[in-house]
């Protein structure tokens, strides 16, 4: 029987994350440190472990159906695959960023400069854009210590909370790229492996929409569940039922977490009591 074979990072900042989403999509899988491919034992899925830089050729060689990766790495390999879906973690952004005490007057700053990256031709891109003239040095890591040991003049990388760039003395002054980790599949998988591939996406969306939503369990007097549905967006159609105290209900539904926590003092000005937020494991629609 076909299997869909699926590459992930094999030890990095994706892997965690992207275990975790296997995990949560019921694929059980034996994760032994050393090998480099596993079985699922109750999907027909097989994980290839990799470097990440690798996956976007390996899927557009069908080495692997598809893989789990950052958007910038996708970006930066350019190569023929197609992005399915975005995974909501691994959020960074690629940046220039220069020595803390440098005067930056916009682009022009980087003409005639040295700059390290890892990302080469999403930095060349981005200087041709802004006719800008500079020499790229590729390192394949530890960026950020590029200009300290005097290999170039500012950098190229990689940042999340910009706390590495401040302990190497530099300052993030132009973003290149947004990037959160993706699913990228080949472009040409049989209808057998297509199948496959449905199945699976339609687990990752309802663990997705389970993260962005949680249950709503509160009670209230019935002459303030009106107010009550107006300061909760999204709450369709709650389930109210009634209390065992006269004119009080109990309000249940499902609501936006970020929408939520806005919202909280507006609920309890208008009579909620017990407010109970519960995490949603899956939710299919
Ligand atoms: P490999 O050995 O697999 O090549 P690596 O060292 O190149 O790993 P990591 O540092 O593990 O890569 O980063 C993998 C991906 O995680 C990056 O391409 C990026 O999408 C994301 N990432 C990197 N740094 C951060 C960060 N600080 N916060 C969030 N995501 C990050
Ligand atoms: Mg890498």
């Amino acid at each position: 029987m076909n299997r869909l074979k699926i590459a992930i990072q094999k030890s990095g900042r994706l892997s965690e994350n992207s275990h975790r989403l296997l995990e949560e999509c019921g694929i059980k899988f034996s994760n032994g440190t050393s090998v480099l491919k596993t079985s699922a034992r109750n999907f027909p899925v097989d994980i290839l472990f990799l470097r990440d830089d690798d996956i976007p050729q390996y899927v557009e060689q069908q080495v692997a159906d598809i893989g789990i990766l950052g958007e910038n790495m996708v970006f930066e390999k350019n190569k023929d695959v197609e992005v399915l879906e975005q995974l909501g973690f691994a959020a960074c952004r690629l940046s220039l960023a220069i020595p803390r005490e440098d005067v930056f007057a916009g682009p022009e700053y980087f003409n005639n400069r040295k700059i390290a990256t890892s990302y080469p031709r999403l930095l060349s891109q981005y200087l041709s854009e802004n006719n800008i003239t500079a020499q790229i040095e590729e390192i394949s890591g530890s960026v950020e210590i590029a200009p300290g040991i005097g290999l170039a003049d500012a950098v190229c990388d990689i940042v999340s909370s910009g706390s590495t760039l401040l302990t190497n003395g530099l300052r993030e002054v132009i973003t290149i790229l947004k990037s959160q980790a993706v699913i990228i599949g080949n472009k040409n998988l049989d209808d057998e492996k297509r199948s496959i591939l449905e199945k699976f996406l339609f687990r990752i969306r309802s663990v997705k929409k389970s993260r962005e939503n949680k249950y709503i369990l509160l009670n209230a007097p019935e002459k303030a569940i009106g107010e009550i549905c107006k300061i909760l967006p999204g709450m369709k159609s709650p389930t109210i039922l009634p209390l065992v105290e006269k004119g009080w209900c109990s309000l249940h539904s499902v609501v936006r977490e970020d929408d939520f926590w806005e919202r909280i003092d507006q609920l309890k000005a208008a009579g909620a009591e017990g407010i109970l937020v519960i995490p949603i494991e899956k939710m299919i629609i």
